[in-house]
């Protein structure tokens, strides 16, 4: 056999999930669920450390539906009733309580390891009987016209690339968006063009009771950037700090370790919690991952997770949104097996209700990155907006209800354009 030489896999596979995270397992799970042949390909070979650790309520009822409540409930993961904000002066807001709203088991949600969570993940796919080949990196969706009928991929216990087909191509590989950059219909968000470093603490300041693990977003002075503050196990704490590219990135050649020991200087609540913690490991730094996939399925493949599209760390939305397009996605999956229509229609049905949810979030983005908006100014103006406010920040975005906080907002903030957009 020649180095370069392609293997095919007999078998064909009813869906080929491609991507490992939360958004391929929860496709892979719930389609498997429905007693489709599902095989799940996954890069890496362990899992491994990643960004994104806090968890937001509304991730509660995707959790039940992948059978994984008490798992999580008997996991050492720090229960989150709540995120607060610091301003830039330092002064931090009453906590936004997720169970003042409607209280109930799914306002509480948790902060996670991910390299733990997505095992937890992977595991729970397996049990229903998902085909998971880890080492398995997928560099290519293979297209008879503009049908999708398999992946080309290389194994790392083998030095040939191999075919896999199935009727249904899921790419779920997050960041790296392997269909919508190869097709260039990915579109950056001009107006969240951020960048973020970031690493663990050990020994930091934690609260105490149900405030213990809190997500704590803190602006710097003037407001040019903010951190994250995420309670983890094992006494670590994940800080991180985001900013435009221009500002955080304008002192480069400093490197990422001395911008983020400047940035933490700005910001004298977050200072005051490290005083006696220690940093576990060299900070990290991602950039650019704002942005859209244009198209949202196509035939006989669709997008879910950050492959669809990433809005933004600062409400901890990412998972929520990696799991609801993963559920949509199956459900209309499973309907494309019903009706035997496998077209980018029926593949991509939840594109309105998701882009919907989705801009929900987008909207109060762009509030928080205007240097004149304030969460404790806007309440006490329209103190009825608070459950829009908390509905979002749980991830309750799939319902207009959440939009109507925007028009009291846009009266009070005109500049604001896009929250009517
Ligand atoms: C700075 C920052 C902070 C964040 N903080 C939060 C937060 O606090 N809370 C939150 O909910 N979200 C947060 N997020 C977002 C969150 O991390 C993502 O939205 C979430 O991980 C998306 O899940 P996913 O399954 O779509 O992708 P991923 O979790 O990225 O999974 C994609 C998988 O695909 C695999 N893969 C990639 N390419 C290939 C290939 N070619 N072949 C095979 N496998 C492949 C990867 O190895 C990976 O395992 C943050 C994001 C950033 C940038």
């Amino acid at each position: 056999m020649k180095e370069t030489e392609n293997c095919m896999d007999n078998q064909e596979y009813d869906v080929i999930v491609v991507g490992c995270g939360p958004a391929g397992c929860t496709t892979a799970t719930l389609v498997a669920q429905k007693g489709y042949q599902v095989l799940l390909l996954e890069r890496d070979e362990l899992p491994s450390f990643k960004v994104g650790e806090s968890l937001i309520p509304g991730t509660y009822w995707t959790l039940k539906r992948l059978g994984m409540i008490d798992q999580m409930k008997e996991s050492h993961f720090p229960e989150k009733y709540s995120v607060q904000f610091y301003s830039q002066t330092g002064k931090p807001s009453a906590p936004f309580y997720f169970f003042e709203n409607d209280p109930h088991e799914s306002s509480m949600t948790w902060q996670v390891l991910r390299s733990e969570f997505d095992q937890m993940l992977v595991k729970n796919a397996e049990k229903h009987g998902v085909e998971i080949r880890r080492g398995t990196h997928v560099h290519q969706v293979l297209f008879d016209d503009k049908k999708a009928v398999g992946v080309r991929a290389k194994l790392k216990s083998d030095k040939n690339t191999r075919d896999f087909r199935a009727k249904v191509i899921v790419d779920s590989t997050g960041q790296s968006a392997l269909i919508s950059r190869k097709m260039k219909i990915n579109v950056a968000d001009p107006k969240l063009k951020n960048a973020s470093i970031f690493t663990h603490f050990e020994g930091a300041f934690r609260d105490e009771g149900i405030d213990e693990g809190a997500t704590l977003i803190l602006h710097t002075e003037n407001k040019d950037s903010w951190f994250w503050y995420i309670p983890l196990p094992h006494d670590r704490v994940s800080v991180g700090v985001v900013g435009s590219i221009d500002y955080l990135m304008q002192a480069k050649e400093k490197g990422a370790q001395t911008i983020f020991d400047n940035q933490i200087k700005k910001c004298k609540p977050l200072q005051e919690k490290l005083e006696n913690a220690k940093q576990v490991f060299s900070v990290k730094v991602t950039k650019d991952f704002s942005y859209r996939s244009k198209q949202i399925a196509g035939d006989h493949w669709v997008l879910v997770g950050d492959a669809l599209g990433f809005l933004d760390p600062v409400y901890s939305s990412g998972i929520l949104l990696a799991f609801k397009s993963g559920e949509m996605a199956a459900d209309c999956i499973d309907l494309a097996f019903e009706r035997k229509d496998f077209s980018a229609e029926q593949l991509g049905a939840f594109e309105a209700e998701f882009i919907s949810g989705m801009d929900a979030f987008r909207k109060l983005v762009y509030a928080f990155y205007s240097k004149e908006f304030s969460f404790a100014k806007f309440l006490k103006r329209f103190p009825k907006c608070k459950q829009g406010v908390i509905d979002i920040l749980s991830g309750n975005v799939f319902n207009q209800e959440v939009q109507e906080i925007f028009k009291p907002m846009q009266t009070m903030y005109p500049t604001l354009k896009d929250l009517s957009a």
